[in-house]
């Protein structure tokens, strides 16, 4: 008995005395932490020593215990941070330090993850803190979203500290030991860099919130709601949410940020349906945004659902990014297919999206460490998110150029379209002035010839009761006479008188229809062939018997023509010159008729010894219905010289006028040679 209890003594003092001889090394030598002066910030990863308490069982008496000491493990070099994964033991931390005398007293031991449930912190000579995060907020030693432990250090002395960590979510367990002043200089430069994004993410969600307010365009809606919860799953990852809205709910603090984070991807994806007009633009992609953004905002209301009636929600946290990534995809392949589609703002979108993915594939290296952990890798997420934010902020920006310009162009074609239309106006305006000015010079001329048909008829109307009546009263007169019987020599004479008279008439109708006839622009001729010497003569002749106040004279010429002519025209023209030279010339003066030949031409004269005709009105004449004189006792219809002339072209001829006022008149009719034929060389 007593020799086997000297053994177990033995055994054991020789465990004590390695445990001890290896603690000695171990503490003191190998691990100990050197303070300097100079060292601001120190990751003490290297003097760290760690022991399991898989039963997490040990109190921090039997940690100090030689016989536990011994089971305190270094940790390999190449690891950056301790991190024992997921476990049910609880781990102890061990880092023995040693201040030279020229450093300061206090020093801050902090550890920068939010996620550990229990931390029993146990300085040298201190008294144990009991923090973590499922401790209340106030049992912090340092207010502030990381665990900070302040450090009281005795100088050039060994000291210990402890740490024990327990914990269901993965047990990360970053460590910095700073300065006390250089600990608060980088608390306030945190604090600064956080206000600073926060208060970017509030402006821009306030200010996209107000344009949608103003526009009514969803975009502006799911951006500002995107950014609101984007800022509040960030505000609460980053351990804010615990210090300033909910310090009293742990539990809530757990699921928070993956709740906000869920609903902003719902708002992302309706984003991305709303700004890229994907229901339009690409129907099919649309139908699985709707579902993704569904389906996430149903597990984000299944993680509030479970947190009210607590309910662990593992799954659903573990179902988040499973939907997150398909999610993000979608977007992204929107943004693509939407650009190649020619929509021009969506080159902003796939930059923001590609920087926000940038972010994350950085922080996600940076937990594999396969970049370096530094202040830009560390807030990758954070920078990548505030820089996905500017880039949507500068796409809708972009929208609205987009839409600004569409409006301009159509407004511009609008105008273009409005100054054609004025054009074509003013065109058919113009042509409408033009036909009004046709139609009404068309009507003044009606209204002209109205004017002087009225005017014919009642001139008509007087020659008739002055021309017609002569010759009637002489018919009457001889019928009269012839009535009381008489000799034959008288009633022949009578007889005589009373064919010329007759005869009379017949011509005055007959200038009358042939004037009708001109009047109706009947322009066809009916030529025939007119023996002129002989045709003349008969003609001379009968006016002579009438025109008994003037001595009718035929100018016998001394060859013989054949004129191809129209016989009732000629006739209408020869009696025309005829009556025009008796009506202006004083009684008993003598009338000549005269065939002329110039060259190959034939002209009828008609020459009186009258009143002549003015230079300046020679020309004028030949007007229709113009009298120089139309209220003199002559009466006419000036419609006399107009057929003369008319007649004259109708034969290819001209009218060629002599005349002087006082001594009288000459009208020459001459027809071309085609119109002539000359039968016999002499009479
Ligand atoms: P009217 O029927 O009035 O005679 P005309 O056309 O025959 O119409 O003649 C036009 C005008 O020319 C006349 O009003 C007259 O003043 C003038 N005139 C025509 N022939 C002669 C002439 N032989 N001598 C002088 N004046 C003439």
């Amino acid at each position: 008995m007593i020799s086997n209890a000297l053994a177990q003594i033995k055994k054991f003092s020789i465990s004590f005395l390695v445990a001890a001889l290896a603690y000695t090394l171990s503490s003191s030598l190998a691990y100990a932490l050197k303070l300097e002066s100079n060292n601001y910030q120190i990751n003490p990863i290297d003097s760290i020593l760690v022991l399991e308490d898989v039963k997490g069982s040990l109190s921090i008496d039997d940690i100090k215990s030689p016989s536990v000491q011994v089971r305190f493990t270094t940790i390999p070099k190449s690891v950056n941070e301790i991190n024992f994964g997921f476990s049910d033991a609880a781990y102890w931390l061990k880092i023995s330090v040693d201040r030279t005398i020229s450093s300061p007293e206090i020093w801050i031991l902090q550890i920068p993850y939010f996620g550990l449930d229990y931390i029993d912190f146990y300085g040298p000579n201190q008294v144990a803190v009991h923090t973590g995060a499922l401790m209340s907020i106030w049992s912090r030693p340092l207010f502030g979203r990381y665990y900070a432990f302040p450090l009281i250090l005795k100088a050039e002395q060994l000291q210990d500290v402890y740490i024990r960590v327990k914990s269901s979510s993965s047990l990360s367990v970053p460590i910095t030991l700073w300065q006390s002043e250089s600990y608060s200089r980088f608390s306030l430069q945190d604090s600064l860099l956080q206000s600073f994004y926060y208060g970017g993410i509030g402006i821009l969600c306030i200010f996209n919130f107000l344009i949608f307010i103003y526009l009514r365009d969803r975009a502006y809606f799911y951006y500002s709601m995107f950014a609101l919860f984007v800022g509040l799953g960030i505000f609460s990852g980053n351990g804010y949410g615990r210090l300033f809205l909910w310090p009293e709910s742990p539990r809530w603090d757990q699921v928070s940020q993956i709740f906000f984070l869920g609903i902003a991807v719902g708002n992302a994806l309706f984003f991305t349906k709303a700004f890229l007009n994907t229901k339009k633009i690409l129907p099919r992609i649309n139908v699985g945004i709707i579902f993704c953004a569904v389906l996430i905002y149903a597990v984000s209301l299944s993680i509030l659902g479970a947190y009210v009636l607590a309910i662990e929600p593992a799954v659903l946290l573990q179902l988040m990014p499973l939907l997150s990534l398909p999610s993000i995809v979608l977007a992204i392949l929107s943004g693509i297919l939407a650009f190649k589609l020619g929509v021009e703002s969506a080159k902003f979108y796939l930059l923001a999206w590609g920087a926000l993915s940038l972010g994350a594939v950085i922080a996600v290296l940076r937990m594999f460490d396969l970049v370096p952990s530094n202040g830009f890798t560390s807030y990758s997420l954070q920078i990548s998110s505030a820089v996905e934010m500017i880039l949507l902020s500068l796409a809708l920006a972009h929208r609205i150029k987009d839409e600004r310009q569409m409006r301009e162009k159509a407004q511009n074609e609008v105008i273009e379209s409005k100054k054609i239309l004025i054009d074509s106006l003013k065109i058919s305006k113009e042509n409408l002035d033009r036909t009004v000015e046709v139609r009404t010079h068309d009507l003044q001329e009606m209204l002209e010839g109205e004017k002087k048909l009225r005017e014919q008829y009642v001139r008509f109307g007087s020659m008739i009761s002055h021309e017609f009546r002569n010759p009637l009263g002489i018919i009457e007169a001889q019928l009269a006479l012839l009535a009381h019987g008489g000799d034959q020599d008288k009633l022949r004479k009578r007889l005589s008188v009373i064919g010329s008279a007759t005869h009379r008439l017949a011509m005055l109708f007959d200038r009358w229809l042939q004037g009708d006839r001109l009047e109706s622009k009947i322009d066809s001729i009916r030529p025939q062939l007119i023996d002129l010497n002989i045709w003349l003569e008969d003609l001379v002749e009968k006016c002579a018997s009438y025109h008994l106040d003037h001595h009718i004279i035929l100018i016998s010429f001394h060859r013989k023509f054949t004129l191809m002519a129209d016989e009732k025209m000629l006739q209408a023209l020869v009696l025309n010159l005829i009556d025009n030279a008796c009506k202006y010339s004083s009684t008993g003066s003598a009338v000549q008729v005269q065939v002329k030949q110039k060259g190959d031409m034939l002209g009828i004269s008609v020459k009186d010894e009258g009143i002549g005709i003015d230079q300046k009105d020679q020309l004028l004449i030949f007007d229709e219905y113009l009298q120089l004189n139309p209220n003199s006792q002559t009466k006419g219809f000036g419609l006399g010289l107009a057929f003369v002339k008319r007649i004259t072209e109708l034969h290819h001829g001209k009218v060629e006028l002599h005349s002087q006022p006082g001594v009288g008149s000459e009208f020459i009719v001459w027809f071309p040679e085609k119109y002539v034929v000359f039968l016999h060389a002499e009479l």
